[in-house]
């Protein structure tokens, strides 16, 4: 008899992981608390313009079509547009850059803006991808608690104290070889990729710039979202079974061993359950009679974000699909957010705008703005004061970089902070990415793929190795499915 599959989460994470067991020939049943699959991968629609919720930065979309490789009968389209430009980067003094992804053209661009040796810059990119082609294999495409069967965690520990590698030196150390600090800034900024401080996470994040400036970034037609709809098009096309609204509340288990998941309406039985909820509720809610492994549970969590949604009555030439406007002091932003759990007083502002690219998303003459600050995961702190004052500090920030008092473009307004997050997917105090990567040992204490103490339950998604982020999620449904196609059942 075909053996069954339960998916707890219709995030990216459950998605992709649900295909590719289906793929292995399980009859899959996926379970979602809400009433649309995507999870963060998520958008909405107000007064004529949309807007995509969560991720906004698209890499790596080979691992996205990897899947509909899977089914190459599918009639479900997924099609994407390759980006020139990274990001626009705006500072208070005037200096503006465009980082382009032609490596060339970013090292001679970014020498005469800051004033920089070519020579560092090329150096820094080469040495990018280098780190990243030495760990990806290892860090990134397998189950690290399986290598460490056969490699040992004492030998996987002396790897990653290689000191070409630089986790011994944080990342801002190792951004130090350039002279302008405002090139530091920028590459800075890359340990917000994976919701971290570069004051606190190991230096070999330096790799993160390879995956934007080498790799490419690419524009989803259609919007992000289309990656979490096409997605779910395809799986209910290949005849998953998708059960909205209805959230699972226990995972069952018998002698160690999966029995069936119980939601708000029934009990389910199956042979394997995966889930894509976040790691700290899946032990503290679904799995509450098994003893939780507290110290990766406790680990600090990645950083949160607070997101204005304007529709934009007006358009902007000089703006791009991504723009930075930088704070002057991004040691203190970084500190006010992960030593004082607050917002700093001068926050870097992200802008993105789709309509840039899909003109469809705003009113002819129009823009919509996705305006995020990073922040504190919630910890009680008390948003309705805190979205006020960063509004005011977000728009004086636009007036200073970019000349514009956007108050008087504002049409319409959705807000997001880390408490909406957290209650729109369940990720623990509304982490974007899971753990932060704060400590160099954070890929070791991330949970495995699988439950050591239940045997065919296993865990996907970006709370869980190898971490958060769309690729590293569509990264961790490939490894939970090759563990269960070697040793489920
Ligand atoms: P989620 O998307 O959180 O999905 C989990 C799903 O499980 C949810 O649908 C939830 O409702 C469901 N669920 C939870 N508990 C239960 C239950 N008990 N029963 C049933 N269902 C349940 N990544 C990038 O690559 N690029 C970016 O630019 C980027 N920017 C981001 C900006 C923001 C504002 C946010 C929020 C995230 C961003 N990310 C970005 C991170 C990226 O969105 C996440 O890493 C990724 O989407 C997480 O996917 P997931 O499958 O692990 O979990």
């Amino acid at each position: 008899m075909m053996k069954t599959a339960i998916v707890i989460g219709a995030g990216i994470g459950g998605l992709s992981t649900a295909l590719r067991l289906h793929k292995q020939g399980f009859k899959v049943k996926v379970f979602e608390k809400n009433d649309y699959a995507g999870g963060k991968l998520h958008a909405i629609h107000q007064e004529g313009y949309r807007f995509d919720l969560g991720p906004s930065l698209f890499t790596m979309p080979h691992l996205v079509e990897e899947l509909f490789n899977l089914f190459p009968n599918s009639s479900v389209s997924f099609s994407y547009k390759t980006k020139q430009t990274a990001c626009h980067y705006f500072w208070e003094d005037g200096t503006v850059f465009k980082a382009s992804t032609d490596n060339q053209k970013f090292v001679k661009t970014a020498a005469s803006t800051f004033s920089e040796n070519k020579n560092t810059i090329a150096t820094y990119l080469h040495n990018s991808r280098k780190k990243y082609q030495l760990t990806k294999s290892l860090f990134l495409e397998k189950s690290l608690h399986k290598v460490a069967t056969y490699l040992s965690m004492d030998t996987l520990k002396a790897l990653v104290n290689a000191p070409f590698l630089g986790i011994s030196n944080t990342l801002d150390e190792e951004n130090q070889v350039f002279e302008n600090p405002k090139l530091t800034q920028l590459f800075n900024r890359y340990a917000t990729y994976n919701g971290s401080s570069p004051y606190q996470t190991p230096g070999i994040m330096s790799m993160i710039p390879h995956l934007e400036l080498g790799l490419g970034t690419y524009y989803p037609n259609g919007g992000m979202h289309r990656i979490s709809q096409s997605l779910f098009e395809l799986a209910q096309e290949v005849g998953i079974e998708f059960r909205f609204r209805e959230s699972v509340t226990q995972i069952n288990h018998h002698k160690k061993k999966v029995t069936a998941v119980t939601t708000e309406i029934d009990t389910y039985k199956t042979d394997l359950v995966v889930s894509n909820m976040d790691i700290y509720p899946t032990y503290k809610k679904l799995i509450r009679d098994v003893i939780a492994p507290e110290k990766t549970l406790e680990q600090e969590r990645s950083s949160s974000a607070l997101i204005f949604y304007w529709g934009i009555d007006s358009s902007f030439p000089d703006l791009e699909l991504h723009n930075i406007l930088f704070s002057e002091d991004y040691a203190a932003e970084f500190e006010h957010i992960f030593q004082h759990k607050t917002l700093s007083e001068d926050p870097t502002v992200y802008i993105n705008i789709t309509s840039k690219e899909s003109p469809e998303d705003a009113p002819k003459g129009h823009e919509n703005w996705f305006v995020m600050i990073n922040a504190p995961g919630d910890y009680g702190q008390d948003w309705e004061q805190l979205v006020a004052q960063s509004k005011e500090r977000i728009v004086a920030k636009i007036k200073k970089c970019l000349h514009v008092d956007i108050t008087d473009y504002i049409k319409t307004e959705y807000i997001l902070t880390p408490q909406g997050i957290e209650s729109n997917t369940s990720s623990y105090r509304g982490a974007l990415y899971g753990a932060a990567s704060n400590n160099k040992f954070a890929a070791f204490l991330r949970h495995p793929n699988f439950n050591n103490k239940i045997k065919n339950l296993y865990h996907v998604g970006g709370s869980v190795h190898p971490g958060g982020g769309i690729p590293l999620c569509l990264l961790s449904a490939q490894i939970t499915s090759d563990l269960i196609l070697k040793t489920a059942l």
